[in-house]
């Protein structure tokens, strides 16, 4: 716990720090705890020390966790199969990982047949990589063009996950990028469309993410890891 601790302190500082560089503060930036690595007792314990937003990246995991510590705000970063939209939907407060048209439609689809709204963040695979899911940048503007149609999906920003690298300025141009992609088609009026979230930066890059625009950061290792 109070290791715990020290970690949430140790971070905080430093995402004020990042804020600060960016002309912001440390309110403006969510944080979200990834817990994919812990069980619901640790959630529970960083949740007794202030942390409010946790995310999970399957879904199985995620509804278990729900369930443990119902209280805090949870969010899917993971990969989301249609047929699993059905068991998540009115569960969690943001869902970072819309990566393609087809999630798209049945996240809408589910959210008109239970009346509500499916706030999600569309992945954008800024990087190129082939492994990595999220449409490319040039597809953005047609994809939210189209999301105009929607009634219940509300796409509230931007995801990106950067490459893995060891020096952690080879993420910076990622970031740029995408904060770039979200000032720009901010101009532009969409149906159901509101560009305020920018979902970026993890254990590795988080301070790189926030000084380039991020508001939300997603963060395991650096709380839950043993050795960090
Ligand atoms: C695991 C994961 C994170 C957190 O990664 P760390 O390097 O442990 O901070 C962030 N985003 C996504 C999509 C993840 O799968």
């Amino acid at each position: 716990m109070d290791n715990l601790k020290q970690k949430i302190q140790y971070l905080n500082r430093r995402i004020e720090k990042a804020a600060l560089k960016s002309g912001r503060e440390n309110t403006d930036i969510l944080l979200v705890a990834v817990s994919k690595t812990v069980d619901s007792a640790s959630v529970q314990m960083a949740y007794n020390c202030g942390i409010r937003n946790f995310g999970e990246n399957r879904v199985q995991e995620l509804l278990k966790k729900i369930d443990s510590v119902p209280q805090a705000r949870w969010h899917m970063i993971g990969r989301l199969q249609t047929n699993k939209v059905k068991e998540l939907l009115g569960k969690v407060s943001l869902i970072h990982s819309l990566d393609r048209w087809k999630l798209a439609e049945e996240l809408d689809r589910r959210g008109k047949m239970a009346g509500i709204e499916v706030p999600a963040l569309l992945q954008v695979n800024i990087s190129g990589e082939e492994q990595k899911a999220g449409v490319s940048s040039a597809e953005v503007k047609d994809f939210l063009d189209s999301a105009g149609q929607f009634s219940s999906l509300r796409i509230q920003g931007f995801m990106t996950i950067a490459p893995m690298t060891d020096n952690v300025e080879e993420t910076r141009p990622v970031f740029r990028e995408l904060f770039e992609l979200k000032q720009n088609l901010s101009k532009r009026r969409y149906n159901n469309v509101e560009l305020k979230y920018l979902s970026m930066g993890m254990s590795q890059d988080y301070e790189v993410a926030i000084e380039e625009g991020a508001n939300i950061i997603r963060v395991g290792s650096a709380l839950f890891a043993h050795d960090a």
